[in-house]
């Protein structure tokens, strides 16, 4: 079986089709598996263990066309790649993303770019016209721009953002980001934020373990995290999303959040007593 799309619901979906015993293929387009959210190191690791499971892992090449059985064309025989491959198989399934419907909107009148552009107020750029959830691009409080975010809760913000501000009620949208909590044939994996960085202003930290298959990533910005990424030990997530959601200053304390331990145990104590005092 073939699986086009080795993103998040792609490599899920492989999973399953593993678990009924099938033979999966996962067709990449780019360099790696889950590139929008991890960067290459993450990324191996992940592949380390769908491969492990069975999975064949084929990158950089897409499919271009779908061919029928020989004796029964119109059943599912293979897939051909942009280098002319052909991989037999007898099921496909594209998990290539969404796209938002720009298509209807006249660009001379809102603007777009790759979704409805809006505001902090979700207002597009005609007055009493708004736009939220997946078609919006919101702002991202780690890149400090607008993008498209299609996830369920930042769809729920934004949309009782447009909605109170339609009846009157002037609130601000605070931003949201990129957040994935995965965890693929038993691997635990956590990316939030900016995790491949342009290069920079940016700080990078990082612990990778490779025996035991554990790798934590942090992008920083003037001392304040924007990013993260935890594969195999995940624990102080939680803690880590905290301080990045509040723009903490973790100068103090920045090595100790890449280290396999991390706890609230390690945040200076006027930090821990402010998170506490969040939560
Ligand atoms: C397979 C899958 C898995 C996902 N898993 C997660 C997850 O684990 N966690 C997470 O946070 N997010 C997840 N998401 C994303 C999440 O579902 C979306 O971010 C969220 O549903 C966005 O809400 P929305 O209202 O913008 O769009 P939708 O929920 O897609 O609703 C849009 C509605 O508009 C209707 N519509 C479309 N065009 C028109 C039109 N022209 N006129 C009128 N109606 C129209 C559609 O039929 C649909 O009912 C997942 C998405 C998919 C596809």
């Amino acid at each position: 079986m073939i699986v086009v799309g080795g993103g998040l619901i792609g490599i899920s979906l492989a999973e399953a089709l593993v678990k009924i015993g099938k033979n999966v293929t996962i067709v990449e387009l780019k360099d790696r598996i889950l590139s929008l959210i991890l960067d290459s190191e993450a990324s191996g690791l992940v592949s380390e263990v769908v491969e492990e499971a069975g999975v064949k892992i084929v990158t950089r090449r897409s499919a271009t066309k779908i061919v029928g059985r020989k004796n029964a064309e119109s059943e599912v025989g293979g897939v051909v790649l942009d280098d002319g491959t052909e991989l037999a198989c007898d099921l496909v399934v594209f998990v290539i993303g969404v796209t938002p419907r720009i298509d209807m909107i006249d660009p001379k009148q809102i603007r777009v770019n790759r979704g409805v552009v809006v505001d902090r107020f979700m207002t597009t750029s005609v007055p009493d016209i708004y736009a939220c959830g997946d078609a919006a691009e919101a702002y991202d409080f780690t890149t400090e721009d607008s993008r498209l975010l299609p996830l369920w809760p930042l769809a729920y913000v934004g949309g009782r953002v447009a909605g109170s501000d339609m009846a009157g009620l002037r609130l601000k949208y605070p931003g949201g980001t990129q957040m994935s909590s995965l965890n693929y044939f038993g691997l635990p994996v956590i990316s939030v934020g900016m995790t491949n960085p342009p290069n920079g202003e940016y700080e990078v930290l990082s612990n990778l373990n490779r025996e035991i298959r554990a790798y934590r990533k942090m992008v920083l910005r003037s001392n304040k995290i924007v990013g993260v990424i935890s594969v195999g030990k995940v624990k102080g997530s939680g803690i880590i999303f905290d301080l990045l959601k509040n723009k903490v200053d973790v100068g103090e304390f920045k090595q100790k959040v890449v280290s396999d331990d991390f706890g609230l145990i390690h945040l200076s104590e006027p930090v821990r007593l402010k998170m506490l005092r969040r939560n």
